[in-house]
């Protein structure tokens, strides 16, 4: 079965139904939506939870080959920094726009002759927001999200988070070469 021939649940939490857009060019609406969030939204280190709350005001709009959707979505964001494993919780704020073509037109056919994944389509009156979304989400977040700025981490030694404890610091550095010669003294006392 090829993508274009999936069907949308029209009761899926990002598939929006626009038979009242008429195709006629120009039409618009402007709609208030929030939705449970689907698993993985995000990135591994820093991600929408699933379940909680989207929420997405959209502006729909006919065009001559299909719906232009305009969109911002915010929701919760729930993480760890990547230098010192501290858990992070932060709002997201996305801005996002796509074009979805008409699945019957000229330009569409050739679209799925070609198999172009990055065009979007409407599957009749009905379009689905997920992927659009999820694209959007990964490239507003940061790939290396921290707790602070200037987060120093973790010592390299003991594993404490600096931060907690920006003295911190170990009078002999417990390095492999040190350790032997330090193991050597001892047999030699
Ligand atoms: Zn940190
Ligand atoms: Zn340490």
């Amino acid at each position: 079965m090829s993508s274009s021939a999936k069907r949308l649940d029209p009761r899926a939490p990002f598939v929006l139904d626009v038979h009242d857009l008429g195709r006629r060019p120009g039409t618009q609406r402007e709609v208030t939506h929030t939705a449970p969030a689907p698993a993985d939204l995000g990135i591994e280190v820093l991600s929408v939870p699933e379940g909680s709350p989207v929420e997405l005001d959209l502006r729909l709009e006919a065009v001559m080959d299909g719906v232009l959707v305009t969109g911002e979505a915010r929701a919760a964001l729930e993480g760890e920094c990547v230098r010192c494993l501290e858990p992070i919780t932060d709002e997201l704020d996305v801005d996002f726009q796509e074009l979805y073509l008409y699945d019957d037109t000229r330009d569409a056919a050739s679209v799925e002759q070609e198999g172009d994944d990055e065009v979007s389509m409407l599957h009749g009156d009905l379009l689905d927001l997920e992927p659009v979304l999820r694209d959007a989400v990964v490239l507003a977040l940061p790939f290396q999200p921290l707790c602070q700025d200037d987060c120093p981490g973790l010592c390299t030694e003991c594993g404490a988070r600096l931060a907690d404890d920006p003295d911190h610091h170990h009078d002999a550095p417990i390095d492999p070469r040190w350790a032997s010669l330090t193991t050597l003294e001892e047999g030699q006392e």
